[in-house]
């Protein structure tokens, strides 16, 4: 693994940039600036290689990025609703920053901390162990919470992402990880053309700030019929009003399997001209789709290139948005001393 120089963070803190390599040539370069994928490089089925991840050349640009272009989320990835939740009868009040609701942790979420980091070579591959000490009431959240994610690039084409945490108090938590995808190629236009499967036939509906109603919806005959593998641009401009309200796909969507001990496939993505193949593997019970609907060109990206609408798709693996409010839905409180544990695996092939 090579280690280079990413620059400073905004406190003056050394930022590093660290590259996993396998022997088919795959390389992921990623900081502890928010545990970001800065770039990856995957093979099309001719054997070229494209950095297929949205991203900025150099730090800079990620201290002011408001896009989540790559890294940690948390605390709570998504949504909480007004940014308050309630938990052993103590109300709690976390930073709103996205309207009313509480955004993906907050002003200075797990995405804008630098995190500790150590380069280690496994039995599956290259790896990065970061770490992260989220202390008692950082944007709202109770219990002083050590957070360990590992990144390992395997033999099999695979970039493994593996979340444990401990909390010293009750408390919720929600990981995922923000990366824009484009397996054409970063810089190569709209995902529109992506063929996508979904392994889920219910989707959570939202209301017009993208809160869930609490409903679980079949796909059925909707827009958000993803069973089988269909073009994301497909449907996308349909006059539907859950589309209306998310400017786009920007929903989660209830994955079949529901939690697991072990990752199983939630997504599959085709790129015809490319060939590549992206699987989503997780033991999540959700993911949110959402197709870069508020890019509008203004960021500036790698190689200088503008990023505009749905030039990359996220498929963040993860609990359902708002779940600390919603008692029907699975489970997002961590309790003290207790581990929480999630891994999802992105693996690329071609077609
Ligand atoms: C959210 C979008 C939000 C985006 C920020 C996604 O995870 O669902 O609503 O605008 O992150 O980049």
């Amino acid at each position: 693994m090579r280690k280079q120089s990413f620059g400073k963070s905004t406190d003056g803190v050394e930022v590093e940039l660290y590259k996993l390599t396998n022997e088919n040539g795959m390389e992921a370069a990623i900081s502890n600036y928010g545990g970001t994928i800065v770039s990856l490089l995957v093979p099309d089925r001719r054997g070229g290689f494209a950095d297929v991840v949205l991203g900025h050349d150099s730090l800079d640009r990620y201290l002011n990025d408001a896009a989540y272009l790559g890294p940690i989320l948390g605390r709570y990835a998504n949504r909480v609703a007004k940014g308050r939740f309630t938990l052993n009868g103590v109300a709690y009040s976390l930073v709103r920053n996205n309207g009313e609701n509480h955004l993906h942790g907050g002003l200075k979420g797990f995405d804008k901390v630098v995190w500790n980091a150590r380069g280690i070579s496994t039995d599956k591959g290259e790896a990065l162990e970061l770490t992260y000490l989220s202390k008692d009431l950082e944007e709202g959240y109770p219990g002083n919470m050590s957070v360990l994610v590992v990144y390992t690039l395997t033999e099999e084409n695979e970039l493994r992402i593996e979340y444990t945490a401990t909390s010293d108090k009750d408390t919720i938590i929600n990981l995922t990880n923000h990366t824009y995808f484009n397996l054409a190629g970063h810089s190569s236009g709209n995902i529109l053309q992506h063929e996508l499967m979904i392994n889920a036939d219910r989707f959570t509906p939202t209301d017009s700030s993208s809160i869930p109603t609490g409903e679980l919806h079949s796909v059925k005959g909707t827009p958000f019929d993803f069973t089988r593998p269909t073009a994301i641009g497909l449907r996308v401009n349909q006059d539907y009003e859950q589309l209306a309200y998310g400017h786009g796909y920007d929903h989660n969507f209830v994955l079949n399997r529901g939690v697991g001990d072990s990752p199983s496939l939630a997504a599959r993505v085709h790129e015809p001209k490319s060939g590549r193949t992206l699987e989503v593997w997780t033991t999540e019970p959700g993911m949110q789709l959402y197709c870069g609907n508020f890019l509008d060109g203004s960021i500036r990206g790698k190689g200088e290139k503008s990023y505009h609408k749905n030039q990359g798709f996220c498929l963040e693996t993860q609990h359902f948005p708002d779940s600390p409010n919603q008692p029907g839905f699975p489970s997002t409180v961590l309790r003290a001393g207790a581990q929480f544990r999630s891994m999802t695996v992105f693996r690329f092939l071609t077609q």
